[in-house]
C-alpha cells in the first residue's frame, strides 16, 4: 500500500505498522503528523490529519 504524507508530500512507509485499516492512525516518519486513515482502494490510501501538535 502506498500513502503520500498530505503534509509533506513525501511516502510513508506502511510496513512498519502491522495493520493498516479505515480509521487506523499512521503516522508520518518525514514530518511527524499523526495520519487518520479514512479510505483504502486499490492499495492506494486516503487519509486526513488528526493531529498537528507534533
Ligand atoms: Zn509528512
Amino acid at each position: 500500500m502506498n500513502l503520500t504524507c498530505i503534509e509533506c508530500k513525501n511516502q510513508v512507509d506502511l510496513s512498519s505498522f502491522s495493520s493498516v485499516a479505515v480509521d487506523s492512525v499512521v503516522e508520518c516518519q518525514m514530518c511527524g503528523i499523526t495520519l487518520l486513515v479514512t479510505e483504502i482502494s486499490d492499495g492506494s490510501v486516503s487519509v486526513d490529519i488528526m493531529d498537528e501538535g507534533k
